[in-house]
């Protein structure tokens, strides 16, 4: 049997991490299996499923590398083939029309009444219930609609789908369609229900939680790469503790075994920390193309520039950048003179009493240096820090904030050097100067 597995969404405008994770999960099975990855987009509700919610949809898969192996299947399409289907439960007294007053006629599906109803699921193993715990439910509504249970079975029976794999808030919604699927003479296909995605506090997770739709994700400038890890680690354990995978890695180690049952904590700094992998193996030219995007946004980017510079620039920020959106934020002390304070480090480590004695003692001290390089520099401020009593901590931390503004950032000493002995010289009197002045 050739496998054949779908990704189901209802477009809505805003793509779900929940979603976008079974997705990923229906993929990697498929391709893990030689199968197929088809996309049905289940469009039924016609003020949600708008043309531009639908292009977002289909927008969040490329850029994610989500490639599906057959035409999309559009589920308002097969409207007459649902209607159709549920005559014939009706012919077949699997359903019956019920006429509630005033509503006008709807199709109600039987559900057994008695024994048990069960499926083997995937993933969380045997669940059954007792039939007199069922009801039965309409699947074709009074003003002629086919209800969601119905034209999801009848799309996966068209398709024929031999795996479902999807959220576990169907497990309970399973116990209908596989009566559906009997009644249609079909046998159900193998379910796989993945757990939800929880925040810090076991609650399911929301966009009260933070950042909950991927297009946030690609905002904040997640790569495509790291969020897709990311999300197939939510649910499924790879073995070995291993995380970073690529994704040839994943495909060849996914396997619904190895699918967790209980709730997938979604925890933003691992994401954020993952991120920064990705990001710090990125090509050089990847990450100068994006880097330059964002400082240019930021309106900090200067044409006149020297390449070697803008390099060596690169170079110190993207080891340390975690997700594009921090760059202009965190870099404007890099291209110009005028660059702004952190309140809360002037506060801290500019604001004290003898600060601009201290930087200029530094830069008289730099001014002594043979040559200024790293070891050179950090000799300098680890003399001083000792001499002063301070340490190299004391000494490091002011420096840092009177050159850049901020306290954190790459190695100070490559700052220092990047940036050179004059530049560092004028603006650590220009800040010793500001200081005295009450200016800064
Ligand atoms: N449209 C449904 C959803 O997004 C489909 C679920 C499914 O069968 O995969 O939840």
């Amino acid at each position: 049997m050739s496998i054949r597995v779908r990704f189901a969404p209802s477009p809505t405008g805003n793509v779900h991490i929940g979603n976008i994770r079974a997705a990923i999960f229906n993929w990697l099975f498929a391709r893990h299996l030689g199968g197929a990855f088809l996309l049905r987009v289940e469009d039924t509700d016609r003020e949600r499923s708008t043309p531009e919610a639908i292009r977002t949809l289909l927008d969040v898969m490329a850029w994610l590398g989500l490639t599906y192996d057959e035409a999309p299947v559009y589920q308002s399409a097969q409207r007459a083939r649902h209607l159709a289907a549920a005559e014939e439960l009706v012919r077949q007294g699997h359903a019956f029309r019920e006429n509630k007053e005033g509503k006008g006629e709807c199709i109600v599906f039987r559900m057994p009444k008695e024994g048990k109803v069960e499926y083997h699921d995937l993933v969380k193993g045997p669940i059954r219930k007792k039939a007199e715990d069922t009801q039965d439910f309409v699947i074709v509504r009074s003003d002629g609609n086919p209800v969601f249970h119905l034209a999801n079975v009848l799309d996966d029976i068209d398709m024929r789908i031999t795996h479902i794999i999807r959220g576990d808030d169907h497990v309970e919604n399973t116990f209908k369609h596989i009566q559906i699927f009997r009644a249609m003479g079909v046998e159900p296909p193998q379910y796989a229900h993945l757990p939800m995605i929880v925040n810090a506090m076991g609650k399911p997770y929301s966009k009260r939680d933070g950042a909950a739709f991927v297009g946030e994700f690609r905002d904040q400038g997640f790569l495509p790469e790291a969020l897709f890890n990311f999300l197939a680690l939510l649910g499924w354990a790879p073995g070995e503790d291993r995380e970073m995978l690529t994704r040839d890695e994943m495909v060849a180690a996914f396997t619904l075994d190895r699918c967790k049952s209980s709730a997938a904590r979604f925890d933003i700094k691992k994401l954020t920390w993952m991120n920064g992998e990705y990001i710090r193996h990125l090509p050089l030219a990847l990450f100068a193309a994006e880097f330059e995007t964002r400082v240019r946004a930021g309106g900090w980017w200067r044409d006149e520039l020297p390449v070697a510079e803008r390099v060596g620039i690169m170079a110190l920020v993207q080891p340390r950048t975690k997700f594009f959106a921090e760059i202009p934020g965190n870099c404007a002390y890099f291209f110009h003179e005028e660059y702004p304070f952190d309140a809360k480090s002037l506060e801290k480590r500019l604001h004290g009493p003898g600060v601009p004695e201290l930087l200029e003692a530094v830069v008289a001290h730099f001014a002594t240096l043979p040559v200024f390089d790293h070891a050179a520099t950090e000799a300098a401020l680890r003399a001083m820090g000792d001499e002063r009593g301070v340490g190299l901590g004391g000494m490091v931390h002011p420096v840092r904030v009177a050159v850049s503004g901020l306290s954190d950032g790459p190695g100070l000493f490559e700052l220092l050097v990047l940036l050179g002995r004059e530049r560092v010289a004028n603006r650590l009197l220009r800040v010793a100067t500001r200081l005295r002045a009450g200016s800064l």
